[in-house]
């Protein structure tokens, strides 16, 4: 058989492959992916690893030996340009085309441009691989005066790292407090005042108009209301886009990402996608997106779509229904989210000072639990969420009721 081929040497691609070996899958399997070496792990690029703390080695998803004995084979270095879906065969940057039984399209997402004259100035630069990551910790070596824009998660965790460091550092926001579109505004709060403690400024409700350049460099970023900012390092941070051209181009249909149905396949039977780059029905997005679907940048959903999709390739189809989840740290605060909320759902505090969840409901519903340096809560409210249980707001918010037992 022409085997497996998958597009993305990711979080979400490197799942497939291995689930599927783990499942006894017996046809070859392929990873064609366009970065150089062997798939690694992001969330340590804004965190342990361009604080220094983490090597290159530490962030790999598995060591070198693992690929060939288990057969998995992986093209790094390659991009896939091309889906001929009649002939089943994917056209690879050098003009090749490999053979497909089935393609998975595990292509990820990509930094949102900055739309502003002066942005591609050296000087100015954004963080999703590990190449960026190399050239923000070699810059954080000179740099005194940053400025991010974008106070999202990305934003954040480099500013507190580049603080922390010593550095003056200065985010720039659109909306008028951090995390905007991903957290209450209780949680928001609490991590403006935990950066503002780490030395950061902010500027909420700014807009960026221009980069201005000086000797071919970035010397400062303009704002809407004519103020100058100098910077001699500008970080963007202002979410992502969907690598979906691929599938686009293959007549596959996109919109915010590539669209797939519960079992994770695309209009075509012989190509499924996972990861950043789906757009996935989910019952979790009920009441938050008006098809009922989402699109999710997250390790936890990588891995469960992988597993997912692995275990119908495999014979066990079921649809995918895992719980979203995800993790921040920022300094010394490790924020948790279980569950998906929007900025109208309603919020309950639990717990007080500098460790506490917000427990937050649409309607009647719990539909989301966020956790600062409260792992405990962060568990059970998976459990909770998972089960699709809701306590009441006053059990919520009352530190005597037993959230253990409840979730039992
Ligand atoms: P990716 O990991 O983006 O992998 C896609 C791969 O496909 C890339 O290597 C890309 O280059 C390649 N590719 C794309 N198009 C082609 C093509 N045509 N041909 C060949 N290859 C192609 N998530 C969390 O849950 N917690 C965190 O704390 C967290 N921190 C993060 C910090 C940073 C700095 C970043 C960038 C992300 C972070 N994330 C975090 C998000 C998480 O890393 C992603 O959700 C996850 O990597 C998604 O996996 P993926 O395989 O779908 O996409």
């Amino acid at each position: 058989s022409a085997g497996l081929v998958v597009v993305g040497g990711g979080q979400a691609g490197f799942q497939v492959a291995a689930s599927l070996r783990e499942a006894g899958f017996a046809d070859p399997v392929t990873i064609v992916g366009d970065e150089p070496g062997l798939p690694y792990q992001r969330p340590p690029l804004s965190k342990a690893y361009l604080a220094g703390k983490a090597d290159a080695e530490g962030l790999r998803l598995r060591p070198d030996a693992y690929f060939a004995e288990h057969r998995i084979a992986v093209r790094s270095g390659t991009r896939a340009v091309a889906i001929d879906r009649e002939a089943r065969t994917l056209r690879l940057g050098d003009g090749s085309d490999l053979a497909y039984g089935h393609l998975v399209l595990a292509t990820g997402a990509r930094n949102r441009p900055l739309p502003v004259p002066g942005a591609d100035l050296p000087g100015v630069r954004q963080l999703r691989d590990l190449a960026d990551a190399d050239a923000l910790r070699a810059a954080l070596e000179t740099a005194r005066r940053v400025v991010v824009v974008g106070a999202g998660f990305i934003g954040l965790e480099f500013a507190a790292v580049a603080a922390t460091r010593g550095l003056d550092v200065t985010l720039i926001e659109a909306a008028d407090r951090p995390m905007a579109r991903a957290v209450s505004g209780e949680t928001g709060a609490f991590f403006r005042v935990a950066h503002e403690n780490l030395g950061v400024r902010f500027a909420f409700g700014a807009g960026v108009v221009a980069i201005t350049g000086e000797g071919g460099r970035a010397v400062a970023i303009r704002l809407s209301d004519g103020q100058e900012m100098p910077a001699d390092l500008v970080v963007v941070g202002i979410g992502v886009l969907p690598n979906q051209e691929l599938a686009a181009e293959a007549g596959l249909s996109v919109a915010d990402g590539i669209r797939v149905d519960a079992f994770l396949g695309t209009d075509d039977p012989a190509i499924s996608a996972v990861g950043d780059c789906t757009r996935h029905p989910s019952v979790f997005a009920a009441g938050l997106s008006a098809d009922g679907t989402v699109r999710i940048e997250s390790v936890q959903n990588a891995i469960d779509q992988g597993r997912c999709l692995a275990a119908r390739l495999t014979g066990r189809p079921a649809a995918y229904a895992a719980l979203p989840w995800f993790w921040s740290d920022q300094g010394r605060f490790k924020l948790q989210i279980a569950g998906l909320s929007g900025p109208s759902d309603q919020s309950v505090r639990r717990g007080e000072g500098e460790a506490f969840s917000v427990f937050r409901y649409r309607g009647e519903r719990l539909v989301a639990v966020e956790s600062i340096n409260r792992a405990g809560d962060h568990m059970i409210a998976r459990r909770i969420l998972g089960a699709g249980r809701t306590p009441t707001p006053a059990q919520a918010a009352d530190p005597t009721f037993d959230l253990k037992l409840f979730a039992m």
